[in-house]
């Protein structure tokens, strides 16, 4: 018998558990890179290097376990991705990873492909933020360029108010302001796409977040058949922009006249296509390891209807009354401390079709 195929994953948060997860279920091998020693995707892993991203010894240990690399944040160090991609196959490529670290890069790359944003202006002091509302209108939503996350790094600004510390107060780091987006919802497609190039798309959800944080994605989300093939076709075209290989998820805002515009994207599996593991046969995870390791990448069809929830903080008390439920699959991270806002499982009622 030959040896298994090793997959190494970046991150070892509920992302990486899932991966994981569906990783074993196709008979690799997973390892996980993570410095927390309780990181949830370990208690599913072979094998668990604790130590930072960008610690050499780690990530030379990595490489030479692994016979394929993939990650589930995209916060990863760039340093890393290219001290791995000399050594071993890394799925999604950096140009992927580059791209949605940066929200400025990233809109300026989707508008290239043709995928409409929102308008924005970069900001990297105070004089230019004063412009940049004025030109977007009077009202924009500063968010820093890097690292933000469920909203976090985020502030909305309306011209003739005082926000003269502004820059100051999201940390003097460059920024991007985007003009206000008149949404009527907010959704987001889930694609997977072979080194081949073929892509197989879930049906787009819609999704409402509380607090900035995902609390509900739906399927369908009462979405016209024209936005779907609007969203599946931003999705397609950014995949092949980017050459890409494994599972990204783009999100997107739906305006009242039904056509759609990109808010970001994430170059990895998504919470918004959690439902995929209750509604359909393969789910975005297997459909991200089937990709990255060069195996038939399914139909993604739907068998039925579905609605997420994410379970957040005391949510997770709720769990025993939602195992009674019917049609309603659980799925928990392995979290043993649970704090508000933090993510610790998320439930999927299905509605046969
Ligand atoms: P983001 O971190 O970019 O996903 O933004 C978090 C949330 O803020 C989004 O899910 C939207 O609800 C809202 N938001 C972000 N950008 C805009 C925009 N340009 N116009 C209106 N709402 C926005």
């Amino acid at each position: 018998m030959s040896d298994p195929i090793v997959i190494g994953i970046l991150g070892g948060g509920q992302l990486g558990r899932m991966l994981a997860m569906a990783a074993a279920r196709l008979g690799f091998e997973v390892v996980i890179l993570d410095p927390d020693p309780k990181a949830p995707a370990a208690q599913v892993a072979n094998r668990h290097l604790v130590a930072a991203y960008d610690d050499p010894a780690a990530l030379a240990k990595l490489a030479e376990l692994c016979d394929i690399v993939t990650y589930e944040f995209e916060n990863v160090p760039d340093a890393a991705i290219h001290t791995l991609d000399d050594r071993v196959t890394v799925h999604p490529n950096a140009t992927a990873l580059a791209t949605a670290q940066d929200r400025l890069i990233e809109k300026a790359f989707l508008v290239e492909q043709g995928i409409g944003t929102a308008p924005f202006r970069t900001v990297d002091n105070q004089e230019q933020l004063e412009s940049a509302v004025e030109e977007l209108g009077g009202e924009a939503i500063l968010k820093t360029r890097r690292f933000g996350y469920d909203g976090k790094g985020q502030m909305r600004v309306v011209s003739g108010s005082d926000h003269s510390t502004a820059f100051a107060d999201l940390g003097s780091v460059p920024l991007i302001a985007e003009g206000i987006i008149d949404f009527v919802a907010e959704l987001s497609v889930i694609i997977g796409r072979g080194a081949d190039g073929r892509c197989r798309i879930y049906d787009p959800a819609t999704n409402e977040h509380v607090d900035g944080i995902l609390k509900t994605s739906s399927v369908p989300g009462a979405l016209d058949e024209e936005t779907v093939e609007l969203a599946k076709q931003s999705a397609a075209a950014l995949a092949s922009a980017l050459d890409y290989v494994g599972v990204l998820g783009l999100e997107l805002f739906l305006l009242a006249d039904g056509s759609v515009l990109a808010n970001e994207f994430a170059p990895r599996v998504h919470n918004s296509g959690h439902w995929t593991e209750a509604a359909c046969a393969v789910s975005q995870f297997e459909l991200h390891i089937r990709a990255i390791a060069g195996l038939a990448l399914p139909s993604v069809e739907r068998h039925s209807d579905a609605v997420m929830t994410n379970l957040i903080g005391d949510d997770v008390t709720l769990v025993s009354d939602l195992l009674a439920e019917p049609d309603t699959v659980v799925h928990l991270y392995g979290k043993s401390e649970v704090r508000p806002g933090r993510k610790m499982g998320h439930v999927t009622t299905i509605t046969r079709r």
